[in-house]
């Protein structure tokens, strides 16, 4: 699905930050990996540049055979609300939104219609195992079934491409493993998942592991 050739991302300073420095990477369907590496060392950059929320500086990135770089701004809009789920440390959700609402809202410009959408919200919700929780609001619940609303509507969508970073940072480890969990039951669907993290016990469990250090790129054994 994904092809990164010779990519590097610098952020004019000064001082200008070469965040990353030639980066080569393929991510076949239904891969899992695990991204590790020190604070600062490009991870979120690489994330941002496979979630076409950020371009290369230099370098090309091919998603699905396409090459990204020829694409507007509207189409890579597109692109990533047909193709790519996000998942983020902090959850994200829309706190006056009722949890369904939250999960809804990937489906509203895209064309989906009304009944359909709220279909598919509940049953991503009842995937999550969050059925019981449609009409409460984010912050009354826990961050572990906080972080499942997110997963459902990273997923509502069907994306082929799950983009996580550092999904389990706000969470212990028992709530961290269930989120895994379902992570994994995605992955075991068809999903393709790139996950960040600084927890060695989530990185053990990808299948293919990743070190970013400097903006450069390492596959681990
Ligand atoms: P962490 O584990 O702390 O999240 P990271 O590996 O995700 O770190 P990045 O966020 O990718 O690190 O940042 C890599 C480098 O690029 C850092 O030096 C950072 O300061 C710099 N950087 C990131 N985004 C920007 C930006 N928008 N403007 C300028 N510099 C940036
Ligand atoms: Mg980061």
């Amino acid at each position: 699905v994904v092809e990164i050739r010779d990519v590097t991302r610098s952020f004019p300073g000064p001082p200008e930050v070469q965040a990353l420095k030639g980066i080569n990477l393929t991510i076949e369907p239904g891969d899992y990996v695990g991204i590790v590496g020190p604070s600062g060392s490009g991870k979120s950059t690489m994330l941002n540049i496979l979630g076409l929320l950020d371009r290369p500086t230099v370098g090309e990135y091919k998603l699905s055979g396409a090459l990204t770089s020829n694409l507007s701004e509207d189409d890579r809009a597109a692109a990533r609300a047909r193709f790519i789920g996000f998942v983020f440390q902090s959850f994200h959700l829309m706190p006056r939104r009722t949890v369904l609402d939250n999960v809804l809202m990937p489906m509203l410009y895209s064309g989906v219609p009304r009944r359909e959408r709220d279909d598919r919200a509940r049953e991503a919700l009842d995937r999550v195992g969050l059925s019981h929780r449609v009409d409460f609001l984010p912050g009354s619940l826990s961050g572990g079934e906080r972080q499942r609303v997110a997963v459902a509507r990273a997923v509502v969508s069907r994306p082929k491409l799950l983009l996580a970073d550092e999904p389990t940072g706000n969470l212990d480890q028992r709530t961290s493993g269930e989120v895994m969990e379902l992570f994994e039951e995605l992955n075991a669907d068809g999903l393709t998942l790139v996950i960040i993290t600084h927890d060695q016990h989530v990185a053990d469990r990808a299948r293919r592991r990743i070190e970013i250090r400097d903006g450069r790129l390492t596959e681990l054994a």
